[in-house]
């Protein structure tokens, strides 16, 4: 059985205000759900402080496909290892969209995290031209076999988070049967990228307007692992909802 995942995406918000109610509400909670943050740099550190009393894991919003160097700006994969982080988001919409991130970059990515023991959460979603043209297939087609092919999973684990982009800070979440539709395709495109074993295993999250009251449905499709959350998870009596809504399906 694959162990649920729910990701919050903070973007650019939040500060310490933010971590000091977010991590308080999750204090001395159990969840047999995987649960991870994701701030923006800068308060890593401090989130991190405050782990040691709760279950929850920090993970990043990008990750710098260099090892080190002359890379102004940049933060590497083993940087954020040491910092404590599990994990990280690569090829978000808003990353692919506003910083020209393409799927050979997201490769380069996802190689480079796994080389360092982080679990890369790989996003991929259609736009609403795409949807409307009747080419998400196509689209989630070319975003994993570009993003994913020749990436070695013998030494570390994946994420895929299906993000359509329609539904991105719009409200307009996809229906529990659209996203079990394409979650469905995406595991049928893994197994043919690895095999059926390695798909079977790899957790396919749902992004796009979850809320606390969307999320039941959602986690309840057979391909749908987890939820990534972003505007809802800037609130963190919503989030823990929708944290608890994942914990009670695998109990
Ligand atoms: C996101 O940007 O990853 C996201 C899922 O945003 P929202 O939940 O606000 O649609």
């Amino acid at each position: 059985m694959r162990k649920p995942i729910v990701i919050a995406n903070w973007k650019l918000n939040g500060g310490l205000d933010l971590i000091c109610t977010s991590v308080a509400s999750f204090i001395g909670k159990h969840f047999s759900a995987q649960i991870a943050i994701c701030p923006p740099y800068l308060y890593m550190r401090d989130m991190m402080t405050f782990l040691q009393y709760s279950e929850l894991q920090i993970g990043s919003q990008n990750v710098s496909r260099y090892e080190s160097g002359a890379y102004t700006g940049e933060t590497s994969a083993q940087m954020l290892k040491q910092a404590g982080c599990s994990l990280c988001l690569i090829g978000h919409s808003e990353r692919r969209a506003m910083f020209a991130e393409n799927n050979e970059g997201c490769r380069i990515k996802v190689r480079t995290a796994i080389n360092h023991g982080l679990l890369p959460v790989l996003c991929v979603g259609e736009n609403q031209e795409e949807r409307e043209a009747g080419t998400t297939q196509q689209v989630l087609h070319k975003q994993m076999y570009e993003g994913l092919s020749g990436v070695d999973l013998s030494i570390g684990d994946l994420c895929v988070a299906y993000e359509p982009v329609w539904a991105i800070g719009t409200g307009l979440a996809a229906t529990p049967q659209i996203a079990q539709d394409i979650h469905q395709y995406i595991r049928s495109e893994l197994a043919k990228i690895f095999d059926q074993k390695t798909a079977d295993r790899i957790r396919i999250l749902y992004g796009g307007s979850v809320n606390k009251n969307n999320a039941n449905e959602l986690l309840k499709q057979k391909d749908v692992d987890g939820l990534l959350v972003g505007g809802a998870s800037l609130d963190p009596g919503h989030f823990l909802a929708i944290c608890e809504r994942a914990s009670e399906l695998t109990a």
